[in-house]
């Protein structure tokens, strides 16, 4: 596990944009509203390039129902695995067999999770590349990096996706937007209060409202918002705890 963390401060009345990493941070002081920006990387999935060469032999039914079959081999593989870890000592392997048998399943377990993931990956981009005034099939490409927005005020937290898709063979133009709200609002710290690094009062920085705490599958970003009771320069923490993530 590590971990990293980050202050920056906002001066009263500033709309100024302060960068780490490749996130841009934006805090209106007047409205009480942290806007973070991040570039994404364009989407690209292993098996993409074969794509049409799947689609045209097999069909998207088939891609899909081949994808589904490994989807459960592998979920009915995880539940024998899990149902052995609690019958282990009834169930007996010739001598030196269990770890060989073991690592056995967890392979087989990934391959078929891996086919399931890029055959429906496949038949949703058949599906989404297909362009809506020409009509042609892996017609549409992400000509420009997506761009995530995330808005956070004291009540509510939006990360809006916006991705740039460009069809290879008319030029139309499509602009895919999503928008999700997520409840992540955690607790305030109970003791903190440091001097303002503004106007240089002790004990004046206070902790003013609750916290972003946004998980994901390897990252927990915790974002804290502090205020000078006196001069009312702001400053927020950025703590971003990793886990080793998957295998
Ligand atoms: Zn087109
Ligand atoms: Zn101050």
């Amino acid at each position: 596990m590590s971990r990293d963390f980050n202050t920056i401060g906002f001066a009263p009345g500033s709309q100024s944009k302060k960068w780490i990493d490749d996130v841009c941070y934006e805090m209106d002081t007047e409205t009480d509203t942290l806007t973070m920006t991040t570039q994404e990387d364009i989407y690209f999935f292993c098996l993409q390039n074969g794509a049409p060469y799947l689609i045209n032999n097999w069909g998207e039914k088939k891609v899909r129902f081949v994808g589904k079959v490994f989807g459960k081999l592998a979920l009915l593989l995880l539940i024998s695995l899990i149902l052995y870890y609690f019958l282990r000592d009834r169930i007996v392997f010739p001598y030196n067999m269990t770890w060989l048998f073991i690592l056995l399943t967890i392979g087989v377990i990934i391959f078929s999770y891996f086919v399931y993931d890029q055959l429906t990956s496949v038949a949703d981009f058949y599906i989404n590349s297909r362009c809506r005034k020409c009509g042609k099939d892996f017609a549409y490409e992400e000509f420009k990096k997506p761009l995530t927005r995330k808005v956070s005020t004291s009540e509510n937290y939006e990360i809006t996706t916006t991705k740039y898709h460009k069809c290879r063979y008319c030029g139309d133009e499509d602009l895919r937007i999503q928008t999700n709200y997520i409840d992540c609002k955690g607790k305030k710290e109970k003791l903190t209060k440091n001097a303002c690094k503004c106007c240089g009062k002790e004990n004046s920085m206070k902790e003013y409202r609750r916290p972003d705490v946004h998980t994901t599958y390897d990252t927990v970003e915790t974002i804290r918002f502090y205020k000078c009771l006196d001069c009312g320069y702001q400053a927020i923490t950025v703590e971003n705890v990793y886990s080793p993530g998957p295998m």
